[in-house]
């Protein structure tokens, strides 16, 4: 089916068209630059950017795609988790095309697209399933156990306090780089020592494995790195940024894929799926690819444009949504900021 999709969640306004499993069109416009002297994500700077940025990102897709609203066979749309104001700006448009063209609407689970996004690689073969997919980003930590993306994803742990992605936000700011720190945190770090400070892996222990073993938490690793820079800077002494930076990243990227690889192999998966805007990060990458390779699992991570907030993505969920079946959502279901990943689509009134 020709399905569009739309995505506002966060601080990304995308709208993509998808033909099959075969992308046509990806138009993302940003706010994260509004956001900047705040140091992370406003929800009410994103919803007023959504409502801006919405309309010309729909004429943008459409044009590049080359293909009118009349051709559409379905509209989906991002109808949770994510941020309350921000998702309604996205539902709202996708609700005024679908009443006024009569096309089919589905209000799609954001994670559920993060990991479809991964279907629409033209550089890799198709991706098997069963996988377990790890998403990291500015607002989600989550390990899944995806049998089938519509019908059967079982979340196995997520984050229990701070996302990956809002910990190098945070811990840039302390160290004085900018916003979004994750990238800044991994220019930097390539010029320190990973090992010069041991920073604390969150959830590692024996007694937290028992209760926690896929979950995760960073607010202890960034009060950790906040103590110990603070602790330089009342001696009088230089921060060593690139040491600090570096020895951040390794933490997170070693407890991240430690638990990766951990439930592949308790659930005898071999295949890794990584997605959202930390799955740029170098040193998870790297690592990924070193402990996967050494337990013989196959480890995916589609490009940058289709692992961050992407309308193609929730295009994707929409069509195997319709493929599989599925009711279209009712014109009246709202924005669920903690849609649960059981539900890969908006639930349905009256079945609540
Ligand atoms: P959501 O959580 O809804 O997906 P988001 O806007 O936070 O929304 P993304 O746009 O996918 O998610 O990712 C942005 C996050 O990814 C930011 O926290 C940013 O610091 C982080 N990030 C981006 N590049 C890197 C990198 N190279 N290393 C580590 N983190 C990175
Ligand atoms: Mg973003
Ligand atoms: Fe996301």
């Amino acid at each position: 089916p020709l399905v569009l999709g739309i995505e506002s969640s966060c601080d990304e306004t995308g709208v993509g068209i998808v033909r099959g499993r075969t992308l046509l069109a990806n138009a993302v416009a940003s706010s994260m630059d509004e956001h900047a002297r705040f140091g992370g994500v406003v929800p009410e700077v994103a919803a007023r950017a959504h409502v801006e940025a919405i309309a010309p990102t729909l004429r943008a897709a459409l044009d590049e795609a080359n293909v009118t609203l009349d051709e559409l066979d379905a509209i989906a749309v991002t109808a949770g988790p994510g941020l309350a104001g921000a998702l309604m700006v996205g539902i709202g448009a996708a609700k005024g095309l679908a009443l006024a063209t009569g096309k089919p609407l589905y209000g799609v689970n954001h994670l559920v697209g993060h990991v479809a996004a991964e279907l629409l690689r033209d550089d890799a073969p198709e991706l098997e399933l069963p996988t377990i997919a790890l998403l990291v980003s500015g607002g989600h930590t989550s390990l899944l156990h995806v049998r089938d993306l519509v019908n059967d994803v079982e979340l196995l742990g997520e984050t229990i306090d701070d996302a990956a992605g809002e910990a190098f936000d945070k811990v840039a700011r302390l160290i004085g780089l900018g916003y979004p720190g994750g990238p800044q945190i991994d220019r930097i770090a390539v010029d320190g020592d990973p090992n010069a400070i041991a920073f604390p892996r969150g959830l590692m222990r024996a007694r937290d494995l028992e209760r926690h073993r896929f979950d995760f938490s960073f607010s202890g690793l960034k009060t950790s790195v906040a103590r110990w820079v603070e602790q330089r800077q009342d001696a009088g002494e230089d921060v060593p940024v690139a040491d600090v930076a570096a020895s951040f990243r390794e933490a997170v990227a070693d407890v991240l894929t430690t638990k990766a690889v951990d439930a592949c192999l308790s659930r005898e998966v071999s295949r890794l799926v990584l997605g959202g805007g930390v799955a740029a990060n170098a040193r998870v990458r790297e690592l990924a690819a070193e402990r996967c390779a050494k337990h013989g699992i196959e480890l995916r991570i589609p490009p940058l444009r289709l692992c961050t907030d992407n309308g193609a993505m929730i295009a994707m969920a929409g069509s195997l949504l319709m493929s599989a079946g599925r009711t279209p959502s009712p014109l009246d279901f709202g924005a669920d900021s903690t849609l649960p990943m059981t539900a890969a689509q908006a639930t349905l009134p009256g079945l609540q």
